[in-house]
């Protein structure tokens, strides 16, 4: 082994730690900026030390450079720009990129060994190419329909036909025989490029038929299937660095989707082909239209807060759709200045995305320490005076508990109607992302603050300061 290849595994090696790492420190909201710093500190050595010492890549210095920049501005100025809401789809076209690529790099290598015509490619390499072909294929398309769902470009609904399901199977059979052909027939270029369209046709075939509420699980799928198409770039190519990353990518990328369909309660299965969903905004509708709700008004809820020892606050998606987390740490302050303790049940699913209520409370500064996971807060609702429940509905839901028949039965829900009053925000009696009603509406205990979250919290800022 050369000293030049014994530093190139050091230099992986270091890169590696630094991805696994990464994902450690991801894991909490306290650390995940440093986790985040260490994960592209790792990328970044990587290439750089592959530009450096791979012969013949600095001759085209002015490419890279100008590319690296136009990517980097680009990244920057998105990351910067885009709103809480908006990250689902921005993930999801930083993952087609991510799977285009791969699919780009399977594409040359390709032509490269078939331009030389000296019979049939080695297998094993073969089969790495052919999956890094097909998974980013399938990967590019999919996202760019996921983030055109979420962009609202193209209908959120679930787009279904008849026949759909054949036509899907068609697409995956005629890929795997074209496949088979490829690796043990003939390195035919233009069944090649077939193959290729026919994997970008599938991601679109795939996610179509899927509603806009379920895409950050299929864009979590879609990021592991790109991990995978990766890591047999990385095999193709010999990068030890690639294989590493795209293995973890694909690995996380798999564990997430798992833990986001269980906090659902629905198989992964359900989710791709249950047609599940309305869209990405919540869905209205009659359910629950026909319940007896007793409202409140802001003045008396703040009184009810203000005059408590414990408040519970229950976030969920329609305080993002209101941007109401600035008047809520406002609401948190007021309430802890007067004696009130304060928490916030987080449940593992409010929201759209995983995180969703944390990155947002974090965006406003609440304390990591007053955010409380579902497993660790539900004990506590019967000692809570109020559960403040803001654009939350489905995570809420107490028929997940008791009716065999509902949608959302089994899934593991927030206790707040074991609290001594709820008070619930939200602009009507529609349903949540489930479709269904929710009988904690229709529960004595509950009262009513119509009207978006934003208003409706900084009203009760007003009302406690007046208390
Ligand atoms: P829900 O979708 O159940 O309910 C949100 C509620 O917010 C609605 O009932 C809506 O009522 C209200 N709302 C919407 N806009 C506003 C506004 N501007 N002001 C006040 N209220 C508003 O959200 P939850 O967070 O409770 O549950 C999340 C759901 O999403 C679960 O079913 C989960 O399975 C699903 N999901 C979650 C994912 C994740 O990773 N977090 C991924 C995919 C799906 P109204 O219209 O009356 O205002």
């Amino acid at each position: 082994m050369t000293l030049l290849t014994l530093l190139t595994y050091v230099v992986y090696l270091l890169a590696a730690s630094g991805f696994i790492l990464a994902l450690r420190f991801l894991a909490s909201p306290r650390t995940a900026r440093t986790g985040n710093l260490l994960g592209a500190a790792g990328m970044a050595l990587v290439i750089v030390w592959t530009l450096a010492v791979t012969p013949g890549m600095l001759s085209h210095w002015w490419i890279l450079l100008l590319a690296g920049a136009i990517g980097a501005v680009v990244g920057m100025l998105g990351a910067r720009r885009v709103p809480m809401t908006a990250m689902p789809q921005m993930v999801a076209i930083f993952n087609g990129a991510g799977g285009g690529a791969a699919a780009v790099v399977a594409l040359s290598e390709f032509l490269a060994a078939a331009g030389h015509g000296s019979g049939l490619l080695p297998l094993v390499p073969m089969i790495a190419t052919l999956l890094g072909a097909v998974i980013g294929g399938v990967s590019l398309t999919g996202s760019i329909v996921a983030f055109g769902k979420l962009q609202g470009l193209i209908p959120a609904r679930p787009v279904s036909y008849p026949g759909q399901q054949i036509v899907a199977a068609v697409l995956l059979g005629a890929l795997v025989v074209i496949g088979i052909v490829l690796a043990a027939i003939t390195n035919s270029v233009p069944l090649f490029l077939a193959f290729v369209a026919i994997a970008l046709v599938t991601g679109v075939a795939l996610v179509m038929p899927i509603g806009g509420a379920d895409m950050p699980v299929v864009i979590s799928l879609l990021n592991s299937y790109t991990g995978i198409a990766v890591a047999a770039t990385g095999f193709v190519l010999g990068n030890y660095a690639l294989l590493i990353a795209g293995t973890l990518v694909g690995a996380s990328g798999a564990v997430l989707t798992q833990l986001m369909c269980r906090a659902m309660n629905r198989s992964l299965f359900n989710v791709l082909f249950g047609a599940f969903g309305t869209g990405g905004a919540a869905a209205g509708g009659p359910a629950g239209a026909e319940q007896n709700a007793r409202e409140i008004g802001a003045e008396d809820a703040a009184v009810l807060m203000a005059y408590g020892q414990k408040v519970i606050i229950v976030p969920g998606y329609g305080m993002a759709v209101a941007q109401a987390q600035q008047p809520v740490r406002e609401l948190m302050d007021l309430l802890l200045a007067r004696g009130v303790d304060v928490q916030f049940a987080i449940h593992p699913v409010a929201g759209r995305m995983p995180g969703h209520m944390n990155v947002l409370l974090a965006e406003a500064n609440v304390p990591y320490e007053r955010l409380k996971e579902m497993d660790e807060i539900n004990d506590e609702f019967p000692t809570a005076d109020v559960a403040l429940v803001i654009g939350a509905n489905d995570v809420t839901n107490p028929a997940a508990r008791t009716d065999k028949s509902s949608p959302i039965y089994g899934m593991p829900i927030l206790n707040v109607d074991q609290a001594a009053n709820v008070v619930v925000l939200k602009r009507s009696m529609a349903a949540g992302f489930a479709g269904i009603a929710n009988p904690l509406y229709a529960d004595d205990k509950t009262a009513m603050l119509f009207g978006d979250a934003k208003q409706s919290v900084q009203a009760l800022v007003t009302g406690v300061k007046n208390a």
